[in-house]
């Protein structure tokens, strides 16, 4: 066994090799970014099962995504030489958890049947309950009950354990709804994703013999991302190793973001108690980043006063220094990622050429991707989102869209089925039943087999009279899509009794659509952080129609976003949270909108005040370490909001980074060319007097003369429209010509109609293209 251990120690430091080779009793590895926490873990699980000190069912290792776990177990294997024969217990928290409980169900009440409720059908229970005790489901949104319900289960509180100093929670009746939850759940037969760990501590606290039981099965206990455990999952784990007591957790204080959902730094720190004589091993190499990289990290991690201190070195000398752009608004930003990526690609940017693959976007808001899929899509670079829809597949989005389709093509069955009830106006599914089989009759799309339903007198009460304004509505927007705007009223609402519908612009009525039917109030009434996302995901939408000159082209536009899903193998940009980053690297990063509100985001710092701010800026701290070569941040100064430009001051964590480290480049649009000429300005070969070469803080940025001319700019002209799109729909295309396109390469026109093409492309087949996003090509 000795020889066959030497393979996964090779190539360790010495204090990985230490974590690797201390196999029992408590252990804590608490280290910084990039210091081969992961690995050694890795390296630990192979070295139980290759000793013969452990069985692969005997281990229990938690990762913090299913993506991790996936990858943690290929590693074994490949550490292993051969296919590891399962390992059941390695998983997140929440697999672990529906794996005991499925052979323990029966111990809280369940059977081993039991169904996992989704996020959709937990909040519909709980809106029968507010309905039940007669609150106001206004004031007191099902959303709320369940945050709140939430937090309780993370803390491991059944509701006869809820402190009373929660009392007053939820008009007084938290506890009481919580108790009834529970209640309804059980019978039936369901559970949620907080009772996935409630449950399994509950049993473990209530029945010492299964505990028993577990304790001897599960003889070593592995923890990946510890800095983000909540109170139940440190109870699970505590009860788990309270005899053996060979628990070894990995862990950086500086990375704990997920202090929002109950996650406690506290962890670490009582790890040392509650496990007496633990062997703490700290890792101070650093083997992903380069110093540049690492000493941006340290320098903005730094400003956070509650931390343990840790100090990172590497053996690399060599390095990009990290680059900060500003921007004139987030469309430009946009495009200047797209350009970067290109060039990196080719290689042109000081570095050997990178693949798609190795590049990562990572963004604080999940609105921010947008901008960047639709960019990308423009030019044809293939991207994937991680963790989480694409924008345009979010719940919310699909939502305004098929008000949007069905405005533009009443015939459109699939929108109107998936917006008449949307918000609720009391159409069930009898109703839509009724309104279905009169449609088939009478052979006509299902919005005007709805007013035959109600001509006939088929639906009554307060539903005939929501079905019948949703109708109108319909209409008149319909009329709406179909007139044309009226120059010089484009942006202002002309109400007019004689032609309603005259002078709205597009993205008016788009917003008027959401707004009317009820849409928009319907997810304000929520009042969640949840809810708020999806609010600020419908501005982005309304911003994204801003670049198109109508809504059909829009929803055209969309439609081959769609369509981008097709080869899997294809190397791709990632695009991701912060939050979805953890753990990850990549060679070269992209950190976007780094704006104070936005980033740090203003609803952390206001809810949480300075805990807020520093939870920020360890999602700081994250972001930068992703990076293995380059990390690229950037800052608009205006973001246009609901229509109206917002001026943006640049991160206050730019100023944290240490100017030593960092290059400024030269904004595109401010070196001679026209928007879009982005290019890293060499200070050296070309002294320009506006160049902000060598300046990193914010304040320099801020006041470089060069960057009071962009501010100035957007002052000037707050809401100037920029061609942004829509050049290459001046030419006119005519079947059997020869065109272009980013993704699909040269094809020739089979067919037009209006600015739609039918394209058969050499390569990729024949395809609808929206006339702009193909330019003529010779021969
Ligand atoms: P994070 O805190 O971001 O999760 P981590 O501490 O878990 O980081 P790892 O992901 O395990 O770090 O390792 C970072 C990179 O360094 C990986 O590419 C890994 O393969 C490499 N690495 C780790 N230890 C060594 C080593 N001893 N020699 C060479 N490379 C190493
Ligand atoms: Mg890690």
């Amino acid at each position: 066994a000795a020889s066959r251990s030497a393979a996964f120690l090779e190539g360790l430091n010495a204090p990985q090799r230490e974590a690797v080779e201390t196999l029992d009793g408590p252990v804590l590895m608490l280290a910084g970014a990039g210091t081969g926490k992961t690995k050694a873990l890795t390296a630990r699980i192979a070295q139980l099962i290759a000793t013969g000190t452990a069985r692969p069912n005997e281990i229990l290792a938690v990762t913090f995504t299913n993506k991790a776990a996936r990858e943690m177990k290929y590693r074994i294997g490949a550490l292993l030489g051969d296919a590891v024969e399962g390992m059941p217990w390695l998983g997140t928290f929440h697999a672990i958890g529906v794996r005991f409980l499925r052979r323990h169900a029966e111990l809280v009440g369940l059977k081993p049947s039991f169904t996992i409720l989704d996020t959709d059908d937990q909040l519909r229970l709980m809106k029968q309950l507010i309905q039940a005790w007669n609150m106001d489901e206004k004031r007191w949104p099902a959303r709320q009950l369940a945050s709140l319900i939430d937090n309780w289960k993370n803390r491991a509180w059944r509701p006869e354990q809820v402190p009373g100093s929660e009392a007053g929670a939820f008009n007084n009746r938290g506890t009481e709804l919580y108790a009834a939850y529970q209640e309804r759940l059980r019978t039936l037969n369901a559970c949620d994703f907080g009772d996935l760990l409630l449950h399994v501590v509950t049993i473990l606290q209530t029945h010492p013999d299964v505990l028993a039981q577990y304790q001897r099965w599960l003889k070593y206990i592995m923890v990946d991302e510890y800095q983000d455990t909540n109170v139940a999952q440190y109870l699970l784990l505590r009860l788990l190793a309270q005899s053996h007591k060979n628990i070894c957790c990995v862990g950086d204080d500086d990375q704990s973001i997920y202090g929002w959902r109950g996650a406690e730094v506290g962890n670490i720190l009582r790890f040392e108690r509650d496990f007496p004589g633990a062997k703490v091993i700290r890792l101070e190499q650093n083997y992903r980043s380069t110093p540049h990289i690492l000493a941006a990290a340290s320098g903005v991690i730094k400003g956070n006063e509650n931390r343990l201190g840790k100090t990172l070195w590497t053996e690399e000398t060599e390095g990009e220094k990290l680059r900060l752009i500003g921007h004139w608004d987030g469309e430009d930003e946009a495009r200047w990622v797209g350009e970067e990526i290109e060039a990196l690609e080719r290689g042109t940017r000081g570095m050997d050429p990178v693949s798609p693959d190795g590049m990562a976007i990572l963004v604080r808001a999940s609105h921010q991707m947008r901008a960047f899929e639709d960019r990308f899509l423009t030019i044809g670079l293939p991207y994937r989102v991680v963790g989480g829809p694409r924008f345009y597949e979010r719940l919310e989005i699909r939502d305004a869209m098929a008000y949007f389709r069905l405005a533009v093509s009443p015939t459109d069955d699939l929108a109107f089925e998936r917006v008449v009830n949307t918000p609720k106006r009391g159409i069930g599914d009898k109703a839509r039943q009724t309104i279905q089989r009169v449609s088939r009759e009478a052979e006509v799309p299902l919005l005007m087999g709805a007013a035959l339903v109600l001509r006939d007198g088929l639906l009554g009460g307060k539903a005939a009279a929501n079905l019948r304004e949703f109708i109108e509505n319909m209409a008149r927007w319909h009329d709406m899509v179909r007139s044309p705007v009226v120059p010089g009223q484009d942006d202002a609402l002309v109400i007019d009794d004689e032609a309603p519908s005259a002078g709205v612009s597009h993205v008016r009525l788009a917003e008027m659509m959401l707004d009317e039917s009820g849409y928009t109030a319907m997810w304000q009434n929520e009042k969640t952080p949840e809810a708020e996302g999806r609010l600020e995901n419908l501005k982005e939408l309304i911003k994204a129609l801003e670049e198109f000159d109508s809504l059909q082209g829009f929803l055209e536009h969309v439609a081959l976003i769609m369509d981008n899903e097709s080869e899997e193998t294809q190397e791709k940009v990632t695009i991701m949270t912060l939050h979805a980053a953890k753990g990850l690297e990549f060679p070269v990063v992209f950190l976007p909108g780094w704006e104070d509100g936005l980033f740090p985001s203003q609803r952390s710092m206001d809810e949480n005040g300075l805990k807020g701010l520093e939870e920020e800026r360890r999602l700081a701290y994250v972001g930068i370490t992703r990076a293995e070569q380059l990390c690229l941040i950037s800052f608009a100064a205006n973001r246009r909001v609901f229509g109206q430009w917002q001026s943006q001051l640049p991160s206050r964590f730019i100023d944290e980074l240490p100017r030593d480290h960092v290059e400024v480049l030269v904004p595109p649009g401010l070196h001679g060319g026209a928007f879009g000429a982005a290019g890293r300005h060499s200070g050296t070969a070309t002294p320009d007097p506006d160049s902000l070469e060598g300046r990193a803080t914010r304040a320099d940025v801020y006041n470089a003369p060069g960057w009071k001319r962009l501010q100035s700019r957007a002052k000037a002209a707050p809401a100037a429209p920029k061609a942004v799109r829509g050049a290459a729909a001046e030419v006119h295309f005519a079947p059997g010509e020869r065109v272009f396109h980013q993704k699909f390469g040269t094809g020739t026109v089979m067919a037009v109609d209006g600015d739609k093409l039918a394209v058969a492309f050499d390569r990729a087949g024949e395809k609808h293209i929206v006339a702009r996003f193909v330019l003529p090509a010779d021969g």
